[in-house]
């Protein structure tokens, strides 16, 4: 069987009607209400894959956080695995007042789906999971497993893809097609991100008696104004790609003092900014890390007697690449062409994700690709065409059986 012939099974109606069910279940992570978690999503996917006979195996992740992972195909030595990879949370919808459409709703007007999650990424989840059963449906053989995967967290900590590469399931993992919003775009290459926060510590004292104290806040503007010469150098340093913007240092999060009480006639003992550091491909966390060592060293200098230190919250995630010459690109880059008649284009990821930990991970290749506009997500009124998560779903069946049955 062909997998021109497999597209025959995507049934439109239902991908459609899976979208929308999806983004009507909110799984906004809030802090401190209990119920707030991916937990509806993931058991409404967990009873849809088994529905389609799926193997289904749940992974709690955090109480009430499950990974949901729907399998196909016979485990056989040496056979490949592909993981077609989605996330269940989505951000906050904000101030609901600003929306034109109910958040939740997942009204369909006009060709559009509507509702938080719509592009980032609940079409996308859907369209791996209505490809996966059509390719069920059809019959035809896998020369390999294919999984999707409904993981947690992505917008947090990106906890549910750091699971999943503990798991046997994570470690049989040949290749991940991560279902981002990319307007189908095929993306070899997402910027990294190091989100350094940079401590200052110096000694308190009264604010009419400079002398007696060391100002941690005089360090940090040393700091700050070394910004723009850090972004230089990590320019120089990273690769120029022409699918992505150039690397930048931007700080994010400015505190002063860090406890206690603010007061205007204090010197606090401590201040810290958080630098949001992106990257393109090329140097590794040491050469990164050196420079943002490099800047704090001169921050130190200029205020003789201030300690500053930093660490990377939530670690490296550096930027990812994938070979065009890698069995996953040839199999999507046909695949495209089946699915849609045309050439594939190529793009970037502006941003890091699950992908990015399971390249850094278990070093396997990576191809970001889903329906939604690039830069949709997040915004009010988030919405995807219709039209580009039905080619996604496409693209994903002749990908998949590109890959797994050569
Ligand atoms: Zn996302």
């Amino acid at each position: 069987m062909r997998a021109t012939d497999v597209l025959s099974h995507i049934d439109e109606g239902e991908l459609i009607a899976l979208t929308r069910d999806l983004v009507r279940i909110p799984s906004v992570i809030r802090p401190g209400q209990p119920g707030a978690t991916e937990a509806g999503v993931a058991a409404h996917v967990a009873q849809w894959m088994r529905k389609e006979r799926f193997e289904v195996e749940v992974h709690e992740v955090a109480p009430g956080r499950p990974n949901v992972l729907g399998i196909l195909g016979e485990r056989e030595s040496g056979g490949l695995t592909l993981l077609l990879e989605g996330h269940t949370d989505v951000v906050t919808e904000g101030d609901a007042g600003l929306w034109t459409r109910a958040p939740f709703g997942g009204d369909l007007v006009e060709g559009r789906i509507y509702g938080r999650g719509s592009a980032d990424m609940k079409s996308g989840l859907a369209a791996a999971m209505v490809a996966a059963a059509a390719i069920k449906r059809s019959g035809v053989d896998l020369g390999g497993r294919l999984v999707v995967g409904a993981l947690v967290d992505e917008e947090g900590d990106m906890l549910g893809a750091k699971h999943l590469c503990t798991t046997p399931l994570g470690h049989e993992l040949s290749a991940a097609i991560i279902c981002e919003p990319e307007q189908n775009e095929l993306c070899l290459e997402q910027r990294g991100v190091v989100w350094a926060r940079v401590t200052a510590r110096g000694r308190m004292a009264h604010g009419a008696m400079p002398e007696a104290g060391v100002n941690p806040i005089t360090a940090l503007a040393a700091l700050l104004s070394e910004v723009p010469a850090l972004e230089r150098r990590l320019r120089k340093l990273c690769q120029r790609s022409p699918h992505l913007r150039p690397p930048t240092v931007t700080p994010t999060i400015v505190q002063a003092p860090v406890q206690g009480v603010a007061q205007p006639n204090v010197i606090p003992s401590m201040a810290q900014v958080t630098l949001d550091v992106r990257l393109t491909p090329g140097p590794d966390g040491d050469a990164i890390g050196k420079e943002i060592d490099a800047v704090c060293e001169r921050a130190m200098a200029a205020v003789p007697g201030v300690e500053v230190t930093w660490q990377a919250v939530n670690g490296f995630r550096l930027a990812t690449q994938v070979d065009k010459d890698e069995a996953l690109v040839r199999a999507m880059v046909k695949g495209v062409r089946q699915a849609t008649g045309r050439a594939p284009k190529f793009g970037g990821v502006p941003g890091s994700t699950d992908g990015t930990i399971l390249r850094m991970t278990l070093g396997i290749p990576i191809v970001t690709c889903g329906p939604g506009h690039r830069l949709i997500p997040h915004q009010v009124d988030e919405y995807v065409e219709v039209a580009e998560l039905v080619e996604a779903a496409r693209i994903y069946v002749a990908s998949a059986l590109n890959f797994l049955n050569g």
